[in-house]
């Protein structure tokens, strides 16, 4: 059980074991839509710029039906922060995000992780790296846990070897860690593990769910996660962007414009799925045996709604779930006025 702020719920362990959890990421890609965040740096500024903003799209989160609040500290990092001329807000951004997370999560019942993230620093063949990326991880999950997370998720890794100094960082705070890779090669982490064989490994040395998440939609993710379930015995993440991926374009990276042009990350709306594709991966994933079932950059509530809803929920804003019936065109007793307009509809 942990306790914040008088709230007393029970763990993300706990919560894995009473059936799935639902997550909701995709913070830096919405906010983006909405103006507070550049593309191509994808540093959280809004978090201290507009906060407010944030607020608003962790309370849509939530009120879809999200289980986790996850602190937008996703690039609040030394490396990326020094790239915009911030470096100096680097602990009022680590702060405040999950100040604002923990502030959300209390008007629920949702837990609230920390949330780091691959560094653009880490190099396999220079140890001298993984000593930056530690400090880094450091600095950061120690703010974390001094504002009060439940866990902590180190999401989007490309190298094995860079999760593992995640999962060392947070075992040695004392949290649940969730760790996911992001699979951007066809199978295997860019240090050369399969993705099963990384996540064994990450789950051996302690992480309490291990997983992937990012860059593949939910037709070319899945087929990964059966691998992933065989081979551990823990908690199994798995958090597809909402984008129609298929063999021959298997991450969002590589999606094509009808003139060849690359979509990402800032013209793939028209490769999104819809939220009744995001609700039937939500259902095969649960059937496949994944326990934390989520959804990454290009999610919009809609989608966590009806993943929710998907599995058998009723959530805050299930209030204003679609009513079909009622739409004057689609209703069973379609006015007289309006039927003469029907073949327009339709043609
Ligand atoms: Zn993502």
């Amino acid at each position: 059980m942990s306790e914040l702020e008088g709230r007393v719920s029970p763990s993300i362990v706990d919560r894995l074991r009473a059936g799935p959890v639902l997550g909701a990421e995709g913070y830096v890609f919405e906010l983006e839509r909405r103006g507070y965040i550049k593309a191509g740096p994808y540093v959280p500024e809004v978090v201290l710029d507009y906060p407010d903003a944030l607020r608003e799209l962790h309370r849509e989160f939530l009120r879809a039906g999200a289980d986790v609040m996850v602190a937008l500290t996703y690039y609040a990092h030394r490396e990326k922060l020094r790239d915009v001329g911030r470096e100096g807000d680097l602990e009022a951004m680590n702060r405040a995000a999950v100040r604002i997370a923990c502030e959300v999560a209390a008007e629920g019942d949702a837990l609230v992780a920390g949330n780091v993230c691959n560094t653009w620093a880490y190099d396999p063949d220079d140890a001298s790296t993984a000593r930056t990326v530690r400090a880094m991880y450091t600095e950061q999950l120690g703010w974390a846990v001094e504002e009060g997370v439940d866990f902590v998720i180190s999401e989007t890794n490309d190298y094995l070897g860079e999760a593992l100094i995640a999962l060392e960082v947070i075992r040695d705070l004392g949290l649940p860690a969730m760790v996911t890779l992001a699979p951007t090669q066809p199978d295997q982490t860019r240090d050369g593990y399969p993705y099963a064989e990384a996540c064994r490994i990450l789950a051996a040395e302690g992480a309490q769910v291990v997983g992937l998440n990012c860059d593949r939609g939910p037709l070319t993710m899945l087929p990964l996660v059966a691998d992933i379930r065989q081979a551990v015995d823990c908690a199994v993440a798995v958090q597809p962007v909402p984008y129609r991926t298929d063999p021959a374009s298997p991450t969002m990276q590589t999606l094509r414009s009808p003139t060849e042009e690359r979509a990402f990350p800032v013209a793939l709306d028209a490769f999104g799925s819809t939220r009744f594709e995001m609700a039937e991966f939500t259902v095969q994933a649960r059937d496949l045996g994944v326990d934390y079932v989520g959804i990454c950059c290009g999610a919009g509530p809609h989608h966590v709604r009806a993943m929710a809803e998907a599995l058998g929920r009723e959530v805050p804003a299930s209030k204003y779930s679609p009513s079909m019936e009622l739409h004057p065109m689609f209703r069973a007793d379609v006015a007289a006025r309006n039927a003469a307009f029907l073949h327009s509809w339709t043609a």
